[in-house]
């Protein structure tokens, strides 16, 4: 029996959403069915971000969908709807894709402009990212963005970066982290290849690093970054930063630096207030096609007020608690997923203020990538703290503190637990600490 086009996209859409609800996206909608041929399917994707995107992470999923829903062995093919962007995005153009270094930073669709909520904490870095993204080296030269975590920062960064491909699809943008440029900075000297790593840094139009906090004066990518620097910023080229701390109080950074990235606009991301909050709510609602009533985004802003990631992960399990008990999201069913939420259970941020008090270290000491005792024992407290109040993986908790791996949080949480009993003053740290989080209260 031979489907009809609608009915295998409309079929393919159900089967993801009951089955695979955490990839499933709005935008799908606008995907479209391009036939079955030589056991593919072909689906047809207008926006290089969300092509890009999907080919690299939604794969299994569609193919899991396309099998059960036509009953065939098929395999599943995103592909361009113009001839120009049927291919992945040209290597030399878009993302910051490396050749022969097999580096590339992903972009996701959710990282818009459209779907970012503009409120009185950031509504200065939006709107100059905003005329960042449209007058590419003529706005602000540098950008640099910094704020705390999970404020938007990556966010915006991606908006810049989809906004450049979207209107100018020739130029070449580099999109990379602090961590990976320094990586690859390293390999390139082991490896004798300076040359490429210069010739490929050098020749871009636009080159966007995140988490730029991460360099470090007794690193030599940090001499490195800054050639790369002046040679595009004298040759008029975008640069757009983003940090955890303003420039003058990144603790590795040389003065040279500070005062070139204070050289051109500095815009800072504060804590959402609760309007914010609730705005942003319902645009991640909106954003995997829930349309939520008022009351729920208000009680979840309510209830969380840390950072937006730890926002979003409340909206997460709403849906998640619904979804498991097969009932719509109302605020009794809120109420319910989210039951211990604020019951005495401190956020990330809250921990971190903690920390950083007791300890008496700067909080971008806490996030860099140093490990020398006095800041990695304050940071392996914290990876503990995070592990036992918050719902962070490992993973996630790793990212926050430097971007370490998840076996490095595995051992600061076990160290921590170990020493926490056959050591006093640990002991004594740790109790203080946590006292200090006390129960939380809420509205
Ligand atoms: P950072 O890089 O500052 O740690 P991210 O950019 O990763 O934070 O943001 C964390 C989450 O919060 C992301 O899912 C992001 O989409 C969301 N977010 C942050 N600010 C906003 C905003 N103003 N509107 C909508 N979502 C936001
Ligand atoms: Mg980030």
């Amino acid at each position: 029996m031979r489907m009809h086009d609608d009915d295998v996209k409309a079929g393919l859409i159900a089967y993801l959403r009951k089955h695979h609800m955490e990839v499933c996206r709005q935008w799908f909608d606008d995907i479209s069915f391009g036939g079955i041929d030589g056991g593919v399917l072909r689906l047809v994707v207008g926006e290089p971000v969300q092509l890009n995107y999907l080919q690299r992470t939604c794969g299994t999923q569609f193919t899991d969908a396309a099998q059960a829903v036509t009953g065939r062995l098929l395999a599943v093919r995103f592909v361009g709807s113009s001839p120009e962007i049927i291919h992945d995005p040209a290597p030399d153009s878009v993302t910051a894709d490396m050749p022969g270094f097999g580096e590339q930073m992903l972009l996701s669709p959710d990282y818009s402009f459209d779907a970012f909520v503009v409120g009185p904490g950031n509504r200065l870095a939006h709107a100059a990212a905003l005329a960042v993204a449209e007058k590419p080296g003529r706005a602000y030269n540098p950008f640099f963005i910094h704020g705390g975590v999970g404020l938007g920062k990556t966010h915006l960064l991606q908006a810049i970066c989809q906004t450049f491909i979207r209107n100018r699809p020739s130029t070449k943008l580099c999109y990379i982290s602090c961590s990976t440029f320094m990586d690859l900075f390293h390999e390139s000297v082991k490896c004798g290849r300076m040359q490429d790593f210069r010739l490929r840094f050098r020749n871009v139009d636009v080159l966007v690093i995140d988490d730029i906090h991460f360099l470090s004066k007794r690193d030599h990518s940090q001499e490195e970054f800054f050639h790369t620097f002046n040679s595009l910023y004298q040759a008029g080229k975008q640069i757009v930063l983003s940090s955890d701390a303003a420039p003058e109080d990144i603790p590795e950074l040389e003065e040279r630096l500070v005062s070139r990235f204070k050289s051109g606009l500095v815009a800072c991301l504060e804590r959402p207030c609760f309007e914010t909050r609730v705005a942003i709510v319902k645009s991640k609602a909106r954003l995997v096609g829930i349309e939520l009533s008022d009351e729920v985004p208000a009680y979840i802003a309510a209830r969380v007020d840390s950072n937006i990631r730890e926002l979003e992960g409340a909206l997460t399990r709403v849906r998640g608690h619904a979804a498991a008990n097969a009932i719509p999201i109302t605020l009794e069913s809120a109420k319910a997923a989210l039951y211990d939420l604020g019951s005495g259970a401190p956020g990330l941020q809250a921990i971190i203020v903690a920390v950083t008090r007791y300890y008496d270290i700067k909080l971008a000491d806490l996030m860099s990538r140093r490990r020398t005792k006095s800041i990695a024992l304050p940071r392996q407290v914290c990876m503990w703290l995070a592990r036992r109040y918050t719902r962070f993986s490992l993973e996630e908790i790793g990212g926050h503190f430097g971007g370490r791996d998840h076996t490095t949080v595995l051992h600061a949480i076990r160290t921590i637990e170990d020493r926490r009993t056959s050591c006093q003053e640990l002991g004594r740290a740790v109790d203080e600490i946590e006292r200090s989080l006390g129960p939380r209260t809420h509205a």
